[in-house]
This record gives C-alpha cells, structure tokens and sequence, in this order.
C-alpha cells in the first residue's frame, strides 16, 4: 500500500514572518520563484516555463515546410522504391481499388499525405499510436515503417533543420569549456573539506573528478521536440558521466539555475543509492542491508537523517521493499534525472539499498532521499561558485539570481494526488527547506542565519558522532547544539 503524503502547495507563512523587519523573500523564496515575466540577474536571465522565448509556432511552421520537401524529394529517388512500397502497405493504400497500379500518380499523393503526417506525429507529439482515435491502420505495420531506415534518415534531417532553433551554441560552449569543469572542481574541494580523510574520501573524490560531461541531448532520440524541449539534466551511471538538456536553454542562461542543476546532477555519483555503482575497485559497498545500518554506513554521517526531519526536506521514502524483484533497477523516466545501470539481480541483494523497490509488481524508484541529497550538495556549491566567480554582487543581485535557481521549472501542473509518491520532494522544500535554509545563501541574500522553524543540515554534522535514527521516528531529537 502507498503511504499518504500530503503535498504543500500553499505557503504559510508565520504571522510572526510579517513582524520581522526581513523581506518575505527571507521566509519564502518558493512563491515569487514563479512571479510572472524575466528575472535579471548579473549572470543571466531566466523565464517560467509559460514565459519562454521560444517561438513554437514558427518553429513548427518551418519544420512542416522542412518535412513536406525532404519526403517529396525521398519519394521522387528511384533507390526508395522499396520503401515507398512498404509505407503504401503500412498505410493500406495498397488495398484501395484505384490503387492496384501502385505507382499510380494519385497513390503516391497519399502517400506521402501520410508519411509527413507520420512524421508531424513522431516529432511533435510523439504517440502517434495513443492520439489516434481510431485504428484506422495496422499498428504493427506503423511501427514497422517507423523503425525503417529510410525514417531514420528523414528524422536525422529535420534534426539537423531543428537544431538551428534547439541549440543555443554560444552556452553551451561556456557550459562545456567552462562551467562545468568548474563546478566539478569545486564540488571535489567540498568533498575533500567536509569528509574525514580515508579510502572512502579517496574513492569517492576519484569518483567526481572523473565524471564526463556527456553533451546536451537528453533524448537519445534523432528528434523529439516535447522532450527537446525539455528543462534539466541527467546523471548516467553507466559511465559515470552527466548531460545538461538543452530544453534548459530555451527558458534560462543564468548561472544559478545552470550551475544548481549541474551540481545538482554530479551529485547523483555519490548520493546514497548511485554510490554503489562504478569501477569494482573504486565504489562504494555497503556491507549492512537494513536501512538504518546502510544510513550509518553512508560516509556523509547524520545527514540521511538530517534531510529526513520534517524541518528539512523530509525525504520520504515508501514502504520496505519486497526482496529483490526480476528487474531490479529500472530507468527513470522524463528529461530530469538519472539513468541507472540495468543489471540482472543478483542473489543476496540487499533489501533496502536506497534506489528502487517493488510496490504491486510496479517496481519504481522508491526514495527522495537520493534528490534530496543532491539538492543538499547543490545548495552548498552553489554559493561558493557565485562568490567564487562573481565579486561585488549586491544583497539584490543575489535575491534575483536564487530566485533564478528554480524558475525555469515553473509551469501549471495539476495538484498532485495526495497518495502520489514522486522522487523529487515538492518544489517548495526544495527552494525553502533546502536553498533558503542555506546560511551561506541567506548571507548573500541579506537575511538573518536561521530560517524559523527549518533545519539546516550542517556538513559539520558528518565528523560529529553518529545521529542516525530511523526515519519516521521524531528525527534528530538530539540536535548538536548550533546546528539548526
Ligand atoms: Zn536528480
């Protein structure tokens, strides 16, 4: 059974809030994060998703254009013959009575009404076979001409007219040559600082060092405009490495968004689940299977538990997993997040290891504490980057740009179900509990230390004797005192 959660979507604030001589944004980055219009900040701009520079209408007006010449001319190529065979038959234009003459002039017309449309449909809306009303043809044959490599080449085409409008090359280039490094190196400082020195150290800053950046295509596909279109980045376990997607660019070029999301994301290669997996000789192993024992284990002591207070992010997770199901690790779905490794299970593997478990026979990632982890790091990288690159910031400059950080996911959504279980916690703890609770980001912003009522999860908790309690449980009853 799914555990009930509640999802926050209004903010309260304390009437104790409006007393303080400190601005709301001191108590509450979440709700103007997606206050309407652009957001300047020194490093760049950002825009809710509903504010987007892109034109879609336009693009999609060229890409029709682009499509209608480029089947035209690959039905005119005697070498297509073939193909044009098998889209006649996909489409059941053989079966018509004027039609037994396949060439016939009036055949090849509807043909190719067809193919563009299939086209239209793939790159557009990508479920061609769930939007049509009607079986009006053979499926099977559809995916069939689909897969065809002919298509294939089509599509590789109109990706090449598409990228002109999908890539934004002069950021791309500073976040490739420049960026990321940078963040890369800064998050290997931060390990090398909060961490005890040792093996574990040694391994998981090996680990970071060592991840590529992987481009900016998040879809593996030739072309897919939804999720072109799509905000955020990947962290590939296999090959240790992260994408940033160039949806991102089309709703914002500031660096508190771009360098949140790619701290964000290296993160994943050392958060509690993906710990587990890389070189044989590098990775982390837990030896314990109960989660409380993993959670002592985990080299960033007292923290699970610490993001697990409702006073932080409350990192949920579901209810204890069966043992280990047929398909043990299965890919996270959408442009944002992670892409495990796909392995066979394996004969003793833990019952509890922070990733996936099985709920119904559905098996599904099955804990926050993973993005809340990453949120976590994000949180601490972030500030020292700006600091670090950017001098004579005002208080306001740093406002605008955390108010940045999150914008470009702003969007309307429909309320979640209330027993809806998402990896990521609510955009609100996310952007309250964990960015505002930041004391180095409340710093720069003008604010006092603490944030009322929230938890701040010092990395100074991690040398400090072990905390760990079970989740669930009235969290960090026993605070070290200052750490708040
Ligand atoms: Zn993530």
């Amino acid at each position: 059974m799914l555990r009930t959660y509640f999802t926050y979507f209004l903010v309260f604030i304390p009437s104790f809030a409006f007393t303080s001589t400190e601005d709301r944004i001191c108590f509450d980055l979440h709700g103007p994060t997606c206050a309407p219009g652009e957001l300047s900040d020194p490093t760049g701009k950002s825009r809710a998703q509903n504010y987007t520079i892109f034109d879609r209408h336009e693009f999609e007006k060229s890409i029709n254009l682009e499509i209608a010449s480029q089947v035209d001319k690959t039905l005119e190529d005697s070498k297509n013959r073939k193909f044009y065979e098998v889209a006649a038959e996909a489409f059941s234009v053989d079966g018509l009575p004027e039609c037994t003459e396949i060439q016939n002039l009036d055949c090849k017309k509807r043909v190719s009404e067809a193919l563009k449309n299939q086209l239209r449909q793939e790159i557009f809306y990508n479920d061609f076979v769930s939007k049509s009303e009607f079986k009006i043809q053979d499926l099977t044959s559809i995916s069939y001409l689909s897969e065809h490599q002919v298509m294939a080449k089509l599509r590789g085409n109109l990706q090449t007219s598409a990228d002109r409008y999908l890539n934004n090359h002069k950021v791309m280039d500073k976040i490739k040559n420049e960026v990321f490094p940078n963040v890369q190196g800064l998050l290997v400082e931060w390990l090398k600082e909060v961490l005890p020195p040792g093996k574990a150290r040694d391994n998981l800053i090996f680990k970071v060092d060592h991840i590529e950046f992987k481009g900016f295509d998040c879809t593996n596909d030739e072309i897919n405009v939804p999720r072109d279109l799509e905000p955020g980045g990947t962290y590939l376990s296999v090959g240790n490495a992260v994408t940033y997607c160039k949806g991102s660019l089309h709703y914002t070029d500031s660096l508190f968004a771009i360098v949140r999301t790619l701290a964000h994301e290296l993160s994943h290669s050392i958060d509690p689940c993906y710990i587990q997996f890389y070189l044989e000789k590098r990775k982390f192993k837990y030896s314990g299977t109960s989660q409380i024992d993993m959670e002592r284990e985990y080299p960033f002591k007292n923290i699970i538990s610490c993001l697990r207070d409702k006073r932080s992010a409350e990192a949920k997770r579901l209810n204890p997993p069966s043992p280990a199901s047929n398909s043990y690790y299965t890919p996270i779905s959408g442009g944002a997040g992670v892409v495990p490794p796909s392995q066979p299970p394996q004969a003793g593997a833990p019952q509890f290891d922070f990733c996936n478990i099985q709920n119904n026979g559905v098996v599904t990632n099955g804990d926050q504490i993973g993005e809340v982890m990453c949120d976590w790091v994000a949180a601490e990288i972030l500030p020292r980057y700006i600091e670090k690159y950017y001098t004579n910031l005002t208080t306001q400059d740093f406002r605008l740009g955390y108010l940045n950080s999150f914008r470009h996911w702003c969007y309307p959504q429909k309320q979640r179900n209330n027993d809806e279980f998402t990896t990521h916690p609510s955009f609100e703890k996310r952007a309250n509990s964990i960015l505002l609770a930041n004391p180095k980001i409340r710093e720069q912003m003008g604010c006092s230390k603490d944030l009322p009522g929230t938890l701040y999860c010092d990395p100074k908790m991690i040398t400090k004797p072990d905390n760990t309690v079970l989740p669930f449980q009235e969290a960090i009853s026993n605070t070290e005192k200052g750490i708040k």
